[in-house]
């Protein structure tokens, strides 16, 4: 399967790393939109929201856990912050591997485009 974040999480394509646990990576977007742009994922892969079951729901538990250290640390924990994971066509999701963008470090707008 040719997936452009397993290929991320196993290390043949470089990224800027913030986070990394036994489920969990996470790294800067390259594209990024807010001064601080984070991408989380699980390793393994799922390819959407569409497939979250009661079996793997546990990595979402993770991921968020993972998200409240990563704001920690980027220090947007108090400012705030979004946590968006656009979910096929019309939700705008370009890369078929689960994941969540956290925004911030500037005041976002709402409703999204
Ligand atoms: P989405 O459009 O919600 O599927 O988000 C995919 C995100 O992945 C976009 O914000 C891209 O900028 C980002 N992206 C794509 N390739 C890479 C990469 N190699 N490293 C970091 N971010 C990436």
């Amino acid at each position: 399967m040719d997936c452009i974040f397993c290929s991320i999480v196993k290390g043949e394509i470089p990224s800027d790393k913030v986070y990394e646990d036994e489920f969990v990576y996470a790294f800067k977007d390259v594209n990024p939109e807010a001064p601080v742009h984070i991408l989380v994922i699980p390793k393994k892969h799922i390819k959407s929201l569409n497939q979250i079951n009661k079996d793997n729901v546990k990595i979402i538990e993770k991921i968020y856990l993972a998200i409240g250290e990563i704001v920690k640390k980027e220090g947007i924990n108090e400012t705030g912050y979004r946590v968006v994971a656009n979910t096929l066509g019309d939700g705008g999701q370009s890369v078929d591997h689960l994941h969540f963008h956290v925004l911030g470090g500037r005041k976002l707008t709402w409703p999204p485009g």
